[in-house]
C-alpha cells in the first residue's frame, strides 16, 4: 500500500500515527507543493473528489455538505442580522457559497493564505464554490488571516467563520490569543466567531485549549457538533464565541421562520432547525473540555 499516485492504489491519511482512514484512488488529478503546503486532489471510488493538504483530508465531494452547512448556517441564523461576514481559510469555496445563500449578507470577505488552493479548487473541485466566486458581494483575498484581522477596523464584521487546517503549520496562528483578541475587536456588538475545533475523541486538547483562549476575549464560549464521516473519530466540534448577549437559544419554530425567510429551507442536506438545536447538546466526554458556565 502506498500513498500512491495512480489508479488501483490507496491513499492513507497521515493524521494519527496509529490509526486512520484510507481511500481507493481512481485518478490522481493534481499533486503540488505550494509555498505553504503539499496539495493533492484525487478522484476516489468511495467519496468522489478529495482535497488533501499535508497528508490530511480537508474535504470530500460526498460529505462536504455536513461540515459546510453547519459551519455557515448555524452562526448566520443565530446572529440577529448578519450583513458583513469574514471567512478565514476555506479555499475550496464551499463556505463562501453557503454564506452567500443568506439574503441579509451584503459583504463576504474571504482570506485564504494559499492562492494555489483556490485556483486548484476552481479547476478540480468546481462543485464546492460553484458561482459564489463571481458573486458581487464576495471579496476574495490571498493572505494570512492573522495579518488581515490585525489591520481590519473595529466592529467591521458581524460574523467570522474560520475554516482552517488544524493548529499545525500555517494554520497555527489562527488558534492564538493574538488572533482571537483581534477577532473580538473587529466584531460588532452581537458578533459571533466560529471555528473548527477538531474531533474531541482524538483531539480533545484542540477544543479545550481553543475554548480557554477565546474565553479570555469573549463573554460567551460554547461548541456544537457535526458528524462528518471523513473527519474520523466521531463528532467534529465547531467552537463558537460571542460578544454581547449570550448565544440565543433559538427554538425550532424561529429557526424555521428564518430559514424560510432566507430561502434556505429545503436547500440543505444536513442543517435543519431540529439538527441546529440538537447540535448544542454535548455529551459529557466533549462538554468536559469547555469552561464551566
Ligand atoms: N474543513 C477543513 C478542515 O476542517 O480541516 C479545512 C478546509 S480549508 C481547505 C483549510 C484552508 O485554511 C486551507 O486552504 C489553508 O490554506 C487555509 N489556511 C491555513 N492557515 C491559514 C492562515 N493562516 N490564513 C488563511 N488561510 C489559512
Amino acid at each position: 500500500m502506498t500513498s500512491g499516485t495512480s489508479s488501483g492504489t490507496w491513499f492513507n491519511e497521515a493524521l494519527y500515527p496509529d490509526w486512520g482512514q484510507r481511500f481507493k484512488v481512481v485518478k490522481e488529478l493534481v499533486h503540488k507543493k505550494s509555498p505553504f503546503q503539499d496539495i493533492r486532489i484525487f478522484e476516489s471510488s468511495s467519496h468522489g473528489r478529495v482535497l488533501v493538504l499535508d497528508g490530511i483530508v480537508q474535504i470530500t465531494e460526498r460529505d462536504e455538505f455536513i461540515y459546510q452547512e453547519m459551519l455557515a448556517h448555524v452562526p448566520l441564523f443565530m446572529h440577529p442580522k448578519p450583513q458583513r461576514v469574514l471567512i478565514i481559510g476555506a479555499g475550496d469555496g464551499g463556505v463562501l457559497r453557503r454564506v452567500l445563500q443568506h439574503k441579509t449578507v451584503e459583504k463576504a470577505v474571504m482570506v485564504e493564505i494559499d492562492g494555489d488552493v483556490i485556483e486548484l479548487s476552481k479547476q478540480h473541485l468546481p462543485m464546492f464554490g460553484k458561482d459564489a466566486w463571481d458573486d458581487p458581494r464576495a471579496e476574495v483575498i490571498v493572505g494570512d488571516g492573522i495579518d488581515y484581522v490585525k489591520k481590519a477596523g473595529d466592529a467591521s464584521f458581524d460574523v467570522i467563520i474560520v475554516d482552517s487546517t488544524d493548529p499545525i503549520g500555517v494554520g497555527d496562528v489562527l488558534f492564538t490569543d493574538d488572533f482571537y483578541k483581534n477577532c473580538a475587536r473587529i466584531l460588532s456588538d452581537e458578533g459571533i466567531i466560529v471555528n473548527q475545533c477538531g474531533v474531541p475523541f482524538q483531539q480533545a486538547d484542540e477544543l479545550r485549549e481553543t475554548t480557554a483562549r477565546r474565553a479570555k476575549f469573549f463573554p460567551h464560549v460554547t461548541a456544537y457538533l457535526a458528524a462528518v464521516p471523513t473527519y474520523v473519530g466521531g463528532f467534529m466540534t465547531l467552537g463558537m464565541a460571542k460578544k454581547g448577549t449570550p448565544p440565543h437559544k433559538l427554538d425550532v419554530t424561529e429557526l424555521a421562520r428564518r430559514a424560510r425567510e432566507g430561502n434556505i429551507e429545503g436547500s440543505c442536506q444536513y442543517w435543519t432547525p431540529e439538527v441546529h438545536v440538537a447540535s448544542f447538546s454535548l455529551p459529557p466526554y466533549i462538554a468536559q473540555n469547555l469552561p464551566r458556565s
